[in-house]
């Protein structure tokens, strides 16, 4: 009796164990294996502002790899260029881009016009500058075709801050943009393959450019080209972010947006033109809210979502306009 008691007991001790040894097995395969719970990896945001992209065209241009960020993120074709407190600046680029990087309106960062003059970034700066002051660590990349940007409004807050330059030909201004825009894009891709970026900023132009030539509308096959081609931009930064041999263990948020409209072939004074006010807003990737609208996005959201995507908590004190949008809650 005894004898086959401590048999009966041996034998639950060897299935014991074995379930044990099974569990700890799949526990340690489950770790190891790509798609782990994204607030377990490390976070990491790519932000693309587009200069001067229409909302609506997005319905008409054949563009998979923004159609592919859509379904696997937050959208809106109706983000506001402009707040609800302060609408006295231009529907111009500088404003724009100020409103997008340091989350903030006009009346805050200080910029009314296509100007650098009197801006108050030493208060209210780009959102780089907030992301160091938490994470000394993090490494941060603009990728831009203007000086006067990156002195004024990157001002030093970039660890790589890099200036492309316009090729000497094509001679014709829009293929030459095209061209600079495919550069852009490829440096872009360069960096998040070889810098180990936490943050990359970068800003394709060719739709602007185009805009103002032969006109912002759904009905200009060149400016519908140059919405397809900034897709090609997305698709080259999406192919070096998947490429990444540490890609299973990061959560890569793309977030695209833009500083504004257009109509004719301009944007000033838009205030009261849905075309120029409303950009696209999409914010996509594992901790993004998957096939979710935005309701009331604007443009000084994409700072404040980069910063809360980050891991950087938002300070009161920093007197942010812009919430977080498009991510699932943690
Ligand atoms: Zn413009």
């Amino acid at each position: 009796m005894m004898v086959r008691e401590s048999n009966k007991g041996d034998l639950l001790m060897k299935i014991c164990s074995i379930i044990v040894v099974a569990a700890v097995t799949s526990l340690l395969w489950v770790q190891a294996v790509p798609g782990a719970a994204p607030q377990e990896r490390d976070p990491r945001v790519v932000v693309i502002t587009v200069d001067g992209f229409r909302a609506d065209v997005i319905h008409v241009a054949d563009t998979p790899h923004m159609d592919e960020l859509i379904e696997n993120g937050a959208f809106t074709d109706q983000a506001d260029i402009l707040g609800e407190r302060y609408q006295g600046n231009e529907t111009v680029t500088i404003p724009g881009f100020s409103s997008l990087m340091t989350g903030v309106w006009a009346d805050k960062h200080g910029l009314d016009d296509n100007d650098f003059e009197g801006h108050n970034f030493e208060q209210y700066p780009h959102f780089f500058a907030r992301l160091k002051e938490q994470r000394p660590e993090a490494v941060t990349v603009s990728v831009l075709t203007h000086r006067r940007l990156s002195q004024h409004l990157v001002a030093g807050s970039a660890d790589i801050d890099h200036i492309e330059r316009t090729p000497a030909e094509p001679e014709e201004v829009l293929e030459n943009r095209k061209v600079r825009d495919r550069n852009m894009a490829e440096t872009s891709a360069r960096f998040i393959r070889e810098a180990d970026p936490t943050a990359l900023w970068v800003r394709p132009y060719l739709p602007d450019a185009t805009g103002h030539r032969i006109g912002f509308s759904p009905e200009v096959p060149e400016y519908v080209e140059a919405i397809e081609e900034v897709d090609r931009f997305v698709g080259t930064i999406m192919e070096a972010i998947r490429s990444r041999p540490t890609y299973a263990q990061e959560d890569w948020l793309v977030i695209i947006s833009a500083d504004h409209g257009g109509r004719g072939r301009g944007h000033r004074g838009g205030h009261d033109h849905p075309e120029v006010r409303h950009v696209p807003l999409i914010v996509s990737g594992p901790s993004a809210k998957h096939g979710h609208r935005i309701e009331e996005g604007y443009i000084v959201d994409v700072a404040v979502t980069a910063l809360v995507h980050l891991g950087v908590e938002i300070d009161e004190a920093w007197d942010l306009d812009g919430r977080a949008v498009g991510l699932e809650e943690r």
